[in-house]
């Protein structure tokens, strides 16, 4: 972080501004709104200046900055059209370990000024510290489209209950709690439609219920990498679960977006490695459930592919725990989609099977035979360990060793990795190649196409290029 982004209380504070023309005037109108008491020093002045005087919100001196103006006061700006004007300022500013703003000078500024959304009392500040300030723009046009105006008043009603329910509603769980039901209550509404004595008094109905303090488990699938695949139901219940309980699929990216004082708790680490029981994580959830939280379980993928998601909400049931699942996109689909593999094609696979290459507990093999069928896409979640048998049975029971094959590393994470060859070299490939977990084996006519529809990322390593793709009849 090259700035500590902070809000600062300006109001009735010393801030010099050198310069009294239109940038010095930008500026100080930003600074006015924030209350703060301006002097400026400059030759001349624009118009404004002068009216600011007459009203008694900055005083003007009319000269040449020298280092004595600096006295006393908290911030200055130097924004003269003079490069040694702004550099002196600059200098004796950093002398006196004063912080500074020159203006369209980055390298001489100690702050800067962000681009401000303004919903008072909620204020968001962006900046890309001069190096892309048409992006930092666009961001800002962004989000000044997505948040209402009503955020204010609204933020503005909640100031003025918080003492209130402070007192009423003990523990801070339970108040965060109490403040969730309000935002998904008819009191926004009231407040968009500016009816804030309804809003009032809806609020204060909500407060004289009892606060029951049900937990609750979300399910929630988390996509295969890309925090721009999850769900907008899953983002809104990271956002409001008070424990995120996650195993290792889940990108760290991700766990970005879950709400910052909320619990972590890792239950899974990589294949291979230790991990928590099954067993243990089910009760975990139960405890915390019956603890009154309300518990995201949050899942690579999605929770009901190969996730578990069912053994864990079966161990809820006796307990009477309340639940929610939300479904995710499972790597199946999107390592396919940013690998540029569609799974099922008209002319090249009628069907698609998602299989997992871990074996069965009562050691018992899969149906080989329906899996290697030709024109149809076979895709083995966890596969890497039993890539050399999978290859060894899918060509016993009759598929082509020339069949194409890609081993998707990373799908749809920046890392991503495609490594593509012909069944006959899908173990060779796996270990040449070193592939890592997460990874996803894709066996089918389809996967040449990728040659074509490659589109995210780096261009797959291939043997299989070569290949022409046979049409079906
Ligand atoms: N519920 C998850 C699957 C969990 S099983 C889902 O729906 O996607 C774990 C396996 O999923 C891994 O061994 C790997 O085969 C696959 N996998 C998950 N995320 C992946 C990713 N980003 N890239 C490649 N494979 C992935």
């Amino acid at each position: 972080m090259q700035y500590l982004p902070l809000f600062v209380k300006l109001t009735d504070k010393p801030v010099l501004i050198v310069g009294g023309g239109s940038v010095a005037l930008r500026k100080a109108g930003t600074l006015l709104s924030a209350g703060a008491k301006l002097t400026v020093v400059a030759p001349e002045f624009a118009a404004e200046f002068v009216q600011w005087q007459q009203g008694g919100q900055a005083e003007l001196i009319k000269g040449y900055f020298e280092p004595a103006l600096l006295d006393g006061k908290l911030l200055v700006i130097a924004a003269t059209d003079h490069e040694d004007v702004n550099a002196a300022v600059y200098d004796a500013a950093t002398a006196r370990n004063m912080l500074v703003n020159t203006v369209d000078d980055q390298p001489k500024c100690g702050f800067i000024f962000p681009s401000i959304i303004d919903r008072s009392p909620i204020l968001i500040a962006i900046s890309s510290f001069g190096t892309a300030p048409v992006l930092a723009r666009r961001l800002r046009e962004k989000l000044e489209a997505l948040l209402p105006q009503h955020l204010g008043p609204l933020a503005e009603l909640v100031g003025r209950f918080r003492h209130k329910v402070k007192a009423k509603i003990s523990g801070f769980a339970a108040r965060r709690q109490f403040w969730e039901k309000v935002f998904d209550s008819d009191v926004v509404r009231d407040v968009q439609t500016n009816q804030l004595p309804q809003a009032e008094q809806r609020l204060l109905q909500l407060l004289d219920q009892p606060q029951q303090q049900a937990g609750e488990v979300y399910v929630v699938g988390a996509g295969p990498g890309d925090p721009e695949l999850l769900t907008l139901k899953a983002l809104q219940l990271m956002q409001q679960a008070d424990v995120v309980v996650y195993d290792y699929l889940v990108s760290a990216q991700i766990m970005e977006l879950v709400r910052r004082d909320a619990e972590r708790i890792c239950v899974g680490k990589k294949a291979g490695d230790h991990s928590v029981p099954q067993q243990d994580t089910n009760q975990l959830l139960i405890d915390l459930a019956l603890a009154g939280k309300k518990v995201c379980r949050l899942k690579g993928g999605d929770p009901f592919i190969f996730g578990r998601g069912g053994e864990e909400i079966q161990a809820l049931l006796p307990h009477k725990i309340a639940f929610q699942v939300v479904p995710g996109v499972t790597a199946a689909a999107g390592c396919a989609a940013y690998a540029g593999i569609p799974l099922t094609h008209r002319d090249h696979a009628q069907s698609v099977q998602f299989v997992t290459g871990h074996c069965r507990k009562d050691g018992t093999e899969p149906d080989w035979h329906s899996m290697s069928k030709a024109n149809q896409t076979l895709v083995i979640y966890m596969g890497l360990m039993k890539a050399g048998h999978i290859q060894q049975q899918l060509l016993a029971a009759g598929r082509s060793g020339s069949v194409p094959v890609a081993i998707i590393e990373n799908g749809t994470r920046p890392e991503q990795r495609i490594v593509s060859g012909t069944l006959a070299q899908l173990a060779d490939l796996v270990e040449q190649q070193h592939i890592s977990s997460p990874a996803l084996l894709v066996i089918g006519e389809v996967v040449a196409l990728q040659q074509d529809l490659h589109w995210f990322g780096q261009r797959p390593q291939a043997a299989v290029f070569g290949q022409t793709l046979t049409r079906m009849e």
